[in-house]
């Protein structure tokens, strides 16, 4: 739990010079096995399921690092059931955790089970996901989930040669056809990744230089329940049947996770698309997930955003061992987390645009992945 380990990426250097920034003791994080009563205390770590390979990496990380740390961990997924978490949520109480960290499915939906962590004085930790409408939520550890969308929204223009990677015009004139998608609605990330998406593509819409022809523009018609590939698969082959049967094109898809823009790049194949007379629209997505990767390097998926799971687990584990100490975590945002009930303090790390360019730099350099992974 040394800084240095921190500095494997490039983001990672925002991420130190944050830390230090905070005033950070350094003796908090260094000092192993817990100490006083907690001292091989027990952690309670639930994380929403594991049919998306990024959860599978974030729980294991947060896991081996605690260990590593001396604390006992009980690791549970919920395979994207609501109830399921409730459960396992109450059991690690009754087991005696002392602190919980939850990646929830629903943010608002365990508000009773934090009372009792309240109640019972465990502090709690939001991991990637803010809980909502809770005022039994201590401390938020994430990515800049504005800036996702952003970078979504981005490299969409970029693929489509509106924009050049440097920020400047690029040779494209449009019009293009475009649609949207968004995650979960009941996940408070979905909402920003989708603000921070419109924040840069609105005005290519207001100039008509982006055209979405479904005319499926808010956030609520958009949103793909439980982040289900299914489901955005059949939209998207709907979307194709109702407006694009007539010879029409779609030129791009803003996709906000990898197991979405894999949905809807099944829908576009089975409707033609990925020929050399009819190629791919840019689509883009999140979580750099071994699928979409290799779909990346095949030049069908555009684009992902790199959200390095080692620097959150990493976070959260230093935010677990100082509230186990009896010292402050330190933080990087204490004000764009609202949620609904308070601003929950948060350390917010930076993401990555990958694509065909950089993926190596981003991913194999950085030993994310070894090279076989992803061939
Ligand atoms: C996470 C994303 C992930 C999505 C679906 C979001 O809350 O921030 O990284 O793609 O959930 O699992």
């Amino acid at each position: 739990m040394k800084f240095a380990r921190l500095s494997v990426v490039a983001s990672a250097a925002t991420l130190a010079v944050a830390l230090t920034a905070c005033g950070s003791s350094t003796k908090t994080v260094d000092q192993e096995g817990g100490s006083g009563d907690n001292a091989g205390a027990l952690v309670g770590v639930t994380m929403p399921t594991k049919s998306s390979e990024r959860w599978i990496h974030d729980g294991n990380n947060v896991k081996a690092g605690l260990e590593k740390l001396g604390y006992a961990v009980d690791l549970q997924y919920a395979e994207n059931d609501i109830p399921a978490q409730v459960n396992q949520i109450e059991n690690q109480i009754t087991k005696g955790a002392k602190v919980l960290i939850i990646a929830s499915i629903d943010g608002t939906a365990i508000t009773t089970q934090l009372q009792n962590a309240a109640d019972n004085k465990i502090p709690v930790i939001a991991y990637d996901r803010l809980i909502r409408n809770s005022p039994n939520v201590d401390y938020y550890a994430t990515f800049d989930n504005f800036k996702v969308g952003v970078q979504q929204a981005t490299s969409l223009l970029v693929g489509l040669k509106l924009k050049n990677e440097d920020g400047s015009d690029g040779t494209a004139k449009g019009p293009f056809n475009v649609e949207l998608f968004a995650g979960s609605p009941d996940d408070n990330n979905a909402t920003f990744f989708f603000n921070g998406a419109m924040s840069v593509l609105q005005p290519y819409i207001d100039k008509g230089t982006l055209v979405v022809k479904s005319g499926q523009k808010d956030f609520r018609t958009v949103a793909i329940l439980r982040w289900d590939a299914g489901t955005a698969q059949r939209r998207m082959e709907d979307l194709l049947t109702k407006t694009y049967s007539s010879g029409v094109k779609v030129d791009g898809v803003l996709s906000p996770y990898d197991g979405l823009s894999i949905g809807i790049l099944s829908a576009l194949k089975s409707n033609g698309y990925g020929t050399t007379g009819q190629p791919y629209p840019i689509v883009t997505g999140q979580d750099a997930e071994v699928a979409s990767v290799k779909s990346i390097i095949a030049g069908e998926q555009y684009s992902t955003i790199y959200k390095d799971t080692r620097q959150l687990a990493e976070v959260a584990i230093k935010m677990a061992d100082a509230v186990l100490k009896g010292s402050k975590p330190e933080v990087n945002n204490e004000k764009d987390y609202e949620n609904g009930n308070k601003v929950v303090p948060s350390f917010l790390l930076d993401p990555v645009i990958v694509n065909k360019a950089n993926y190596k730099a981003q991913l194999i350099d950085t030993g994310y992945y070894k090279p076989e992974q992803i061939q």
